[in-house]
């Protein structure tokens, strides 16, 4: 292979944006040292883990917050099933990360502990890192407002699950966990310039893990490198763990582990289903050996990346653009790949889809925070004789304003009135993408050629279309956002919609249940002294066939 790139080279750019990012407020707690739990798990110290706080663990130093008001003093009595499967392999939990509240938002600015930033220089990170975790426990009647104030200077770490994108990126966690309804893992690893894998849908069990819109939301995990993600996924790790909890299972790859807890978590037998007689997958391991011990680029060799066409949009920073149009060049000069264009025309719609079902879904999910059955009770008004008011006072102080704004869309769009013309509409769009996405990929999706198997349809019709147009493709290759991190001060002023269209090359594939990744990718600066100088990488992200994660790991490790 010599004189041939044996890979991209673009991991050299996580450690340059290390030096150069300094990072503020993205715990919410963190782990007092030896706490007893951990004596529990007799698990040898392979790494350090931080959890996102939608991410149930029952530390005394670590309260699940979700980030919100109506939750900022619980403490769960369980932990997340993936809590307990990373600690069975070695994880030591350092903190619990900050987000926007409950999932929502993709800066992390909607929190209650404060917006979650990256500083390009100065500022060390001790001063918010160090704060003791008992200073987190908050009351209804005094919300944290921002940890610090906004400087000009800082950029946002992307989101929901900013604090964790931003531990890694620092070097406080070698993995973090994230949430990824719409891209909340992929979205701030772009910006951080690290590593963000979401899995496909049902892959990795969500018990204890606080629900946005449950046909959408995926566990995620954040790194530098893609190897320890895919060593946990796919490979499992060697001599680790052993010690293994309820749902812990040892040092076996997670793909593997169905979760008779999380409804939602695929069956033993659907899991081996999804891989039989899969080119290139073996029943047992996922993906050959021999594949995996080869060399970086030999794995890319023959493979077909699409390049999807809807995804070039007009919004998209240049920069980007030629990053993308570059790296496809190099795959297929350089490893022998094909980039090959291919359409997936319901992509504009499915933003707008995107928009409708998870905040309707998150109307239903939050309906049980009343300061009642969940949740911190209004004080005041619970003196009041009428319930009415205990409810009204609870949600009215409990929740920010973005969490609101989605209540009250996803009440609307449910309601008789809107039903037909919002959720229904929608639901229709998602089964279009998803049909977008089974007509280009080579390998068929596993979940449509039985419909015992389909988790995420609504619909009871399923018709498989034909493939039909251009050459079928391993795997789609396009830009995780449409622009580098932005500055925080822009971002607090944006509106709504504005914080919406961030999302639009991330959705595509939550609303599809697909396995996606984003790896770092350099792009040019455009000049000296630009403030986005210093954000010099933007996400690429790959996007995989159901249940095809073990070869899109592989794949985005050879990339990377
Ligand atoms: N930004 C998107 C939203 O606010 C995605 C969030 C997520 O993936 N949790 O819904």
């Amino acid at each position: 292979a010599r004189g041939r790139p044996r890979s991209l080279h673009l991991s050299h750019v996580c450690s340059s944006n290390r030096q150069q990012r300094r990072l503020l407020n993205h715990f919410i707690s963190k782990t007092a040292p030896e706490t007893a739990e951990e004596q529990h798990h007799p698990a040898p110290f392979r790494f350090t883990l931080a959890v996102k706080d939608n991410i149930a663990t029952t530390g005394s130093s670590q309260p699940t917050t979700c980030a919100s008001p109506f939750l900022s003093a619980h403490h769960s009595p369980f932990e997340a099933t993936i809590v307990s499967q990373l600690r069975a392999r070695g994880a030591r939990v350092v903190g619990k990360t900050n987000l926007d509240e409950f999932g929502m938002g993709s800066h992390s600015t909607h929190s209650a502990f404060g917006a979650v930033a990256q500083q390009p220089q100065q500022t060390p990170p001790s001063q918010v890192q160090q704060q003791n975790p008992q200073t987190h426990q908050h009351d209804l009647s005094t919300p944290t407002k921002g940890a610090s104030p906004l400087l000009s200077s800082q950029i946002s770490a992307g989101g929901s699950s900013g604090g964790s994108a931003v531990a890694v990126a620092a070097g406080d966690a070698d993995v973090a966990l994230g949430t990824d309804t719409g891209g909340s893992v992929r979205l701030p690893a772009a910006y951080c310039g690290i590593v963000g894998y979401k899995p496909s849908y049902g892959m990795l069990s969500r018990f204890g893990v606080v629900p946005y819109a449950n046909s959408l939301d995926t566990v995620g995990l954040l790194a530098r490198g893609v190897g320890r993600i895919r060593e946990l996924v796919v490979t499992g790790c060697e001599g680790g763990g052993g010690g293994g909890g309820e749902g812990g299972g040892g040092g076996g790859p997670l793909w593997e582990e169905q979760d008779n807890r999380d409804p939602t978590s695929l069956s033993a037998a659907a899991r081996m289903r999804c891989v039989k007689g899969r080119k290139g997958y073996d029943d047992t391991s996922g993906w050959r050996k021999k594949k995996r011990a080869g060399a970086g680029g030999e794995v890319l060799r023959g493979l077909r990346f699409g390049i999807p066409l809807e995804y070039n949009i007009e919004e998209l920073d240049p920069r980007i653009r030629d990053a993308w149009a570059e790296t496809a060049r190099v795959l297929q000069d350089g490893f022998g790949a094909r980039a090959v264009p291919v359409s997936l025309p319901s992509t504009r719609h499915a933003l707008a889809a995107y928009y409708v079902i998870a905040p309707a879904e998150a109307s239903s999910n939050l309906a049980k925070y009343d300061g009642v059955r969940y949740g911190a009770r209004d004080t005041e008004a619970a003196s009041d004789a009428a319930g009415g008011v205990l409810y009204a006072g609870s949600r009215g102080k409990g929740f920010g304003d973005e969490v609101k704004r989605r209540i009250l869309l996803g009440s609307y769009t449910l309601s008789s009135e809107a039903m037909d013309n919002y959720f229904i509409k929608a639901q229709r769009v998602r089964r279009l993408v998803r049909k977008d996405f089974n007509r280009v990929f080579a390998l068929d999706n596993p979940l449509h050629e039985r419909e015992t198997f389909d988790l995420t349809e609504l619909d009871e019709s399923i018709d498989m279309e034909d493939k039909w147009g251009p050459e079928e493709v391993d795997f789609l290759l396009c830009p995780t956002a449409p622009t580098l991190a932005p500055k925080l001060e822009g971002v607090m002023s944006q509106t709504p919609l504005d914080a919406y269209m961030n999302d639009v090359l991330t959705v595509p594939a939550s609303l599809a249940g697909l396995p996606a990744i984003s790896i770092p990718m350099p792009v040019a600066p455009r000049k000296a002294g630009d403030v986005e100088q210093n954000t010099a990488t933007a996400g690429l992200q790959l996007i995989g066939q159901y249940w095809d994660d073990a070869r899109l790991l592989a794949v985005a490790d050879a990339v990377l």
